[in-house]
């Protein structure tokens, strides 16, 4: 586990020894051993399966490709997470990623455990027939490890449905006469797959921003007299302006978490800015989401670059660095590209009052305690971004029901559970001192205890 994941569970468990109310019928030495084992069990995954994919290309070459799944931990159910594809795929980025599944599961209840795949390519430099050889390549080596009961893939960064659905078949013809539904998530829903899945993380994503901004200070507005946080006085201030809110990333999380920003009608919102991995688009007045949205699904998902891209698709925005949506002056940020984004060397510049971790990890550990020491709040990844796996849940329940829920049915079911998680979070982090995230981990981290430590886990 990667140090700064690693330190706040480390935290956590730390803050739970000294909590009488946790685990009370463990006392003295038993302890301080089962809290050791806690450590130990939580800081390492259980596999790290690694293989070189033997691909031969198109041109003649045959090449070998590093392609990774970690299985964190199954304390709470099957590994589940997502497969990337990028050339920044490396073991101990799987690694990290798959303990946040883990966490993220257990604080959303989800009942699964925590898993990662990836495969260190970009995409784009293969054809289509490539990419179908990477995919189910992919699922011959790893085969033994994964199935509806034992660790259930996803699309992440670089694959999306397409994906997915080879990914199934080639499972199936692996294993002829078992089920089969539930082993890869994200499918296409002609192919088993949830109606709302493709959506379901960004608009998680806003869905959780808003729910803590609107609707929570709303009902319990005990929590803004007297809170002199930043929380409060933004939640205060959108009644009498918009708020403003810029968007790093125009993939599928961000994208959709734009177009929510810019439909939503509870809050008062603009989204001034959004960028991808070429550029950010600026307008201080609000950028047209919905046409931004047409013109990247028929460009390959790519934001227009050149002013004359701009005038056909009929968008009036300023053309900037792609960095620049990072320290733009707004209310709110959402990351919604890749980790690391915000560091120790660029934090200093950050403007916005709130960050949303729409990617996973987008802030690293120094950039956090600096943005928490100035009071600035950041919505963790484990809390805002579960929409794709709480979804990929139901997809795996109705694949083995084979009976499907309208997209409606999926967004109610979604919104209630992300708002269970947040009612029982969101009464704590204003109650006490931790962080937001601090109190994530907390929770999960409690959770992930007491189960093991009733299956005689910690022994
Ligand atoms: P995606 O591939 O659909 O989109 C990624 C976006 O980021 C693209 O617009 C790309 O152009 C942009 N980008 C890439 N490099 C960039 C850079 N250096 N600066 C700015 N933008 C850049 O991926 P996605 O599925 O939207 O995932 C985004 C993040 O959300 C990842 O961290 C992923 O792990 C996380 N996430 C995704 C899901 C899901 O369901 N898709 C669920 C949970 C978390």
């Amino acid at each position: 586990m990667a140090s700064q994941t690693g330190a706040i569970v480390q935290r956590s468990l730390d803050a739970l020894l000294e909590d009488p109310s946790f685990l009370p019928e463990v006392q003295g030495n038993s302890r301080i051993q089962a809290f050791t084992s806690l450590a130990a069990i939580l800081s390492t995954p259980n596999q790290i399966h690694k293989a070189f994919l033997r691909i031969p290309l198109e041109n003649g070459n045959v090449v070998r490709i590093p392609a990774y799944r970690v299985q964190h931990n199954n304390t709470l159910g099957p590994y589940k997470g997502g497969i990337r594809f990028h050339e920044s795929v490396n073991e101990e980025e799987v690694t990290n990623l798959a303990a946040l599944m883990t966490l993220k599961n257990a604080l959303h209840d989800v009942p699964f455990g925590g898993g990662k795949g990836g495969v260190a390519i970009n995409p784009r430099d293969y054809s289509v027939k490539e990419l179908h050889l990477i995919s189910t390549k992919y699922v011959q080596y790893f085969s033994d490890s994964l199935g509806p009961d034992k660790d259930i893939p996803a699309p992440d960064v670089g694959t999306g449905d397409r994906e997915m659905d080879w990914m199934t078949a080639e499972y199936k013809s692996i294993r002829p006469g078992k089920p089969y539904r539930g082993s890869f998530t994200g499918k296409s829903v002609v192919n088993g797959g949830s109606l709302g899945r493709r959506e379901a993380t960004g608009k998680g994503v806003y869905f959780t921003f808003r729910y803590m901004l609107h609707d929570f200070l709303e009902e319990q507005s005990k929590w803004l007299d007297g809170k002199e946080n930043i929380f409060a006085q933004t939640a205060l201030a959108h009644k009498d302006r918009l708020l403003k809110i810029a968007v790093q990333g125009f993939g599928n999380v961000g994208s959709i978490a734009a177009l929510e920003a810019y439909q939503d009608n509870h809050l008062h919102t603009k989204v001034i800015a959004v960028s991808d991995r070429n550029v950010t688009l600026y307008n201080e007045e609000g950028l047209d989401i919905p046409t931004l949205l047409d013109f990247a699904t028929g460009n390959r998902g790519d934001l227009p670059v050149t002013e004359e891209q701009l005038g056909i698709c009929g968008v009036k925005a300023s053309i900037l660095d792609r960095e620049e949506v990072l320290y733009l002056e707004t209310d709110v940020l959402i990351l919604a590209a890749l980790e690391d984004q915000v560091h120790k060397d660029n934090v200093d510049k950050i403007q916005a009052r709130i960050l949303v971790e729409g990617a996973n990890a987008p802030v690293t550990g120094d950039a956090d305690k600096i943005l928490n020491d100035k009071g600035i709040i950041v919505i963790p990844d484990i809390l805002a971004n579960a929409g794709g796996v709480i979804v990929s849940y139901f997809e795996w329940l109705q694949g083995r029901e084979t009976q499907f829920y309208s997209e409606d049915e999926v967004f109610r079911l979604l919104f209630q559970k992300m708002q269970t998680t947040l009612d029982t979070i969101l009464p704590q982090y204003f109650g006490d001192p931790y962080s937001l995230r601090q109190n994530c981990y907390i929770h999960a981290v409690m959770k992930l205890s007491t189960v093991l430590h009733r299956q005689g886990k910690l022994y």
